[in-house]
């Protein structure tokens, strides 16, 4: 980065300090993860420049010759990587896929029927601070209180009852396998479109580690940063039938622009996607989080729905009488960064929460296996057992350094 270092000091500053934080620090962000230098030099592309409305070979703008290369290569590596009938590579978010999907396949005013944010689901499923929440008239499932499980029977009854135009299955904080099915049936006894937010798993269903949601869903969303390693964005996929509204709703409707630097990254993230070490690693990932689980149930930790299937865990921490946000903090001080997250029926605000979400995709790309997952939960539990004891987090940070300069990420990056 010697342009920058040269001509604006402060900015190169901060990112170089992003950088040592991410060398440095182990992120167990389950909604975070590392790109490979490949989508790094993609992202950082002279593409940026291009304007690029419309769809290759139907520009508003001249010279996309090469842009409609990128977006070409990553459609088509889209849908042979899910098996999808169509895909728009161009939304910029996750939560803007979700609002390309409202705007093709319902009206401002119909009811939708999503999980519920305090249970797991995501902001755009209908929560009251989000746009889904304000323009449709939301109604929210949830889990079972007992067995912490996506609660089936609620959902029955909840679409049975208020005949939502949209039932929407996925969720940001939910440990366990979701079954598409019985939404799939809900959604044609009731007559409604069916759209599963993959946002979370999509690395799991593109590994074959998840039950896909393309048999049975009308429409499939996706953010790119997640499990499936990309650069920040979104895909929305649909039926052929679909195709159309899908394309329209996200431009000219939503967006103008793509960034085509960025749908450079999405190609590249889905060829790495194809290669058989995404299985590998999205199996390691399973695994890393397995062994994290067991751990911490070891020592005594209440987690949701007692395990894991996927990428993430949720402690929730009132029988110890801690808080998600004091938690979040005592770890962060040993340089282990995670997130506060309510629990299903928590009786805290948002900001301070009952639970915390881990998740093993990031430290799994740099490389930690098993052991080290087993000595990553032996250190959690101390810091919580202590409650952040200043010469334990000391402690601990000192092991967290040693332990991660043995699994080196973005070296050749770093000043
Ligand atoms: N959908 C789900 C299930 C998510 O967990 C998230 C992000 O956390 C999103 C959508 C939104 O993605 P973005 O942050 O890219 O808007």
């Amino acid at each position: 980065m010697r342009w920058l270092e040269q001509k604006d000091p402060e900015t190169h500053l901060a990112i170089m300090q992003e950088v040592e934080r991410e060398q440095d620090r182990l992120i167990l962000i389950a909604s975070e993860n590392y790109v490979s230098p490949s989508i790094l030099e993609a992202v950082g592309s002279v593409m940026t420049n291009k304007y690029a409305e419309g769809y290759p070979g139907r520009r508003y703008y001249s010279g996309c010759e090469a842009v409609d290369k990128v977006e070409e290569l990553a459609i088509a590596r889209a849908k042979t990587v899910f098996g999808a009938e169509h895909v728009n590579v161009q939304p910029h978010s996750g939560s803007q896929a979700n609002m390309a999907v409202y705007l093709a396949a319902i009206r401002p005013g119909d009811t939708i029927l999503g999980m519920n944010l305090s249970h797991g689901g995501h902001l755009t499923h209908g929560a009251s601070v989000s746009f889904s929440g304000h323009y449709y008239k939301s109604v929210s499932y949830g889990v079972d209180p007992k067995t912490g499980l996506i609660d089936m029977d609620q959902v029955r009854s909840l679409a049975r009852e208020h005949r939502p135009r949209i039932i929407i299955a996925g969720a940001s904080s939910y440990p366990r396998t979701i079954d598409f099915a019985p939404f799939r049936a809900i959604s044609d006894e009731v007559g409604a479109t069916f759209l599963v937010d993959m946002a979370h798993i999509s690395g799991l269903v593109a590994a074959g580690l998840h039950p896909s949601p393309f048999p049975v869903a009308d429409y499939v969303t996706t953010s790119t940063h997640k499990t499936l390693r990309g650069p920040r964005g979104g895909m929305a996929f649909s039926r052929e039938a679909h195709a159309k509204a899908l394309d329209k709703a996200v431009f000219p409707m939503m967006q103008g622009g793509p960034l085509m630097h960025v749908v450079a990254g999405k190609a590249v993230m889905l060829r790495e996607a194809m290669d058989p070490s995404f299985r590998d690693y999205m199996a390691r990932v399973v695994d890393n989080c397995r062994v994290l689980a067991q751990t911490l149930t070891d020592g005594g930790y209440h987690l949701l729905t007692g395990g894991t299937d996927n990428h993430l865990l949720l402690i929730d921490l009132r029988p110890q009488g801690l808080t998600g946000r004091d938690a979040e903090q005592f770890l962060s001080q040993a340089g282990i960064f995670v997130n506060k997250n309510g629990v299903p029926f928590d009786d805290k605000p948002p900001t301070v929460t009952s639970g915390i979400r881990i998740g093993t995709p990031a430290a799994t790309t740099r490389g930690l296996g098993q052991e080290e997952m087993r000595q990553v939960g032996l250190w959690i539990r101390e810091i919580l057992d202590s409650r952040g004891k200043a010469e334990v987090t000391q402690k601990i940070a000192a092991q967290v350094r040693e332990l991660l300069s043995r699994f080196p990420i973005y070296g050749e990056i770093r000043r």
